[in-house]
Order: structure tokens, then sequence, then C-alpha cells
């Protein structure tokens, strides 16, 4: 089955009182396939995030269904949706302590191969071989000594560790100049062989080679395909 299926969801964040809505999703339906990128694109408040905090079950739906695996995602357990569901986390706040602690707060168990893989995965390799005390180099307020790029690797690599069935990130990129742009693209394309992953973009140059591209507005879909069918259309 899809990673996540949306069918047809309705959502109205509730303000006080019964009567008192914005309906802010108007029938949502798509599907995120089990691996691949999935790029979710379109203008601020259109519903981006409140898509993502649905999927995490933050929030029920008013209307239709959301299914993680095939499986409604409010009949699952909680547990079980927090383990499928990995939102990349871009809290700089919270990279005080060890590269190694960072990397397994979400998973304190994590071997040393799976944590190998997860630093190459997000393209840190060099970056951590570079530290003076690699995996275990003190990281001091705010991840200081990285960049926002590889801050923000090292959050996707952290994710990775808890081995969810569908990435979710907020691309949160006004930081990025090309270089790392090109690594986050690379660093996604990899992530996708080995679980969905969904993306906020901001910019559809970080997403062009997305498998599927989902353009939001006013919360409805307007759109889905690859890029270039994209362009077709228009
Ligand atoms: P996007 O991520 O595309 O910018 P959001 O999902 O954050 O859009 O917001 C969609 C709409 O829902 C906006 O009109 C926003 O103001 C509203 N909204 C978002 N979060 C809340 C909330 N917690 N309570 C009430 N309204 C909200
Ligand atoms: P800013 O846009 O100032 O960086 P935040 O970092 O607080 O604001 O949050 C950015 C967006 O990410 C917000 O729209 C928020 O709703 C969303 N967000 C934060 N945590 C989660 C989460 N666990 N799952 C989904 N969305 C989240």
């Amino acid at each position: 089955p899809p990673a996540v299926e949306f069918r047809d969801v309705r959502f109205a964040y509730r303000r006080g009182q019964q009567d008192d809505r914005t309906q802010v999703l108007h029938g949502v339906s798509f599907s995120v396939p089990a691996r691949g990128l999935t790029a979710v694109v379109g203008p601020s408040g259109a519903g981006k995030s409140t898509l993502f905090q649905l999927i995490e079950r933050f929030y029920a739906t008013d209307g239709g269904r959301i299914l993680l695996g095939g499986q409604p995602v409010d009949a699952l357990p909680l547990d079980t949706v927090r383990g499928l569901v990995g939102y990349v986390q871009q809290d700089s706040a919270a990279m005080r302590g060890t590269v190694r602690e960072n990397l397994t707060y979400a998973n304190p168990h994590a071997g040393e191969d799976d944590i190998r893989e997860a630093v190459e995965m997000a393209g840190l390799a060099t970056v951590v071989a570079g530290l003076p005390q690699g995996l275990d180099t003190e990281l001091g307020d705010q991840g200081s000594g990285l960049s926002g790029g590889q801050r923000q690797r090292l959050c996707i690599a952290r994710t990775l560790l808890q081995k969810p069935a569908v990435m979710l990130l907020d691309e949160a990129t006004s930081h990025l100049d090309s270089d790392s742009e090109r690594d986050f693209r690379d660093v996604l394309r990899r992530v996708s062989r080995q679980c969905a992953v969904v993306a906020i973009a901001h910019r559809i140059s970080t997403v062009i080679d997305a498998e599927q591209i989902v353009v939001l507005e006013e919360g409805s879909v307007r759109a889905t395909g690859a890029h270039q069918e994209l362009m077709e259309r228009d």
C-alpha cells in the first residue's frame, strides 16, 4: 500500500466556540508512494503544515480519511503512528551535547552500523570525520561548529535512525547556499530510497526531481505530477 493516502480530507481548526471554525482543508486527496520524494508546494497559509499535523494525528480530520500503510490513522495506536512517521525537527536549540547524543535521541538503542549508515546517507561522513572527537564531539549551544545545512542534515540522520515508514520535512532552506542545496537534494534522493519522503518545499529548485509534486492552494489540491508534467499542463 502507499505510505500515506489522503482521501477527501476535510479539516477546520476550532477556536473556542463550537461554530467558530475556519475551514483549512477542503477535500484533499493524494497518495504518497512507499518510496520516493513527494513535494508539497503552495503559498503560505495553503494548509501544508496542517497536512503534516494530520498525518501525525495531532488532530483528527473532520471528514474523509488518512491511511498510513493502508490502515486508517485514527484506528492505529498513537505509539504506532509515532514510530511510522518521522518528522524532521529543525530546532537547533535541541542541539546540545555530542553529535552522537543528537543522533540517537529518537532511538537510544541505535547500533553503530545504523549510526554510520544514517551519517553517510545524510552526507555527513566527512563532516563527522573532520570533527576533533568524531561522533563524540560536543556541539555546544545551537550546534555551533556546524553550518545550517549540516545541522539540517544531522536532523535528517536522527530521523532516519527512527526508521520511519514516512519522513516529513519542512525544507526551510532560506539559509542554504547553492552547494548546500545540492547536498540537500542528494540527501533527499538517497533517503527516499529507504522510506517515503514528504517535503514541504519553498523553492521548486530543491525538489525539481521529485517523483510527485502536490500543488496545494487554499486547502485544495490544484495539481499533482512530476515537474515536467506540471509544466506541460500550464
Ligand atoms: P502552510 O503550512 O501552507 O503555510 P498552515 O497549514 O500552517 O499553512 O495553515 C493553514 C491555515 O490554517 C492558515 O490560514 C493558518 O492561519 C491556519 N492555522 C494554522 N494553524 C492554526 C492553528 N493552530 N489554529 C488556527 N488556525 C491555524
Ligand atoms: P518557524 O516557521 O518560525 O520556524 P516553527 O519552527 O515553530 O516556526 O514551526 C514551523 C512549522 O512547523 C509550523 O508551521 C509548525 O506547525 C510546524 N511543526 C512544528 N513541529 C511539527 C511537527 N512535529 N509536525 C508537523 N509540523 C510541525
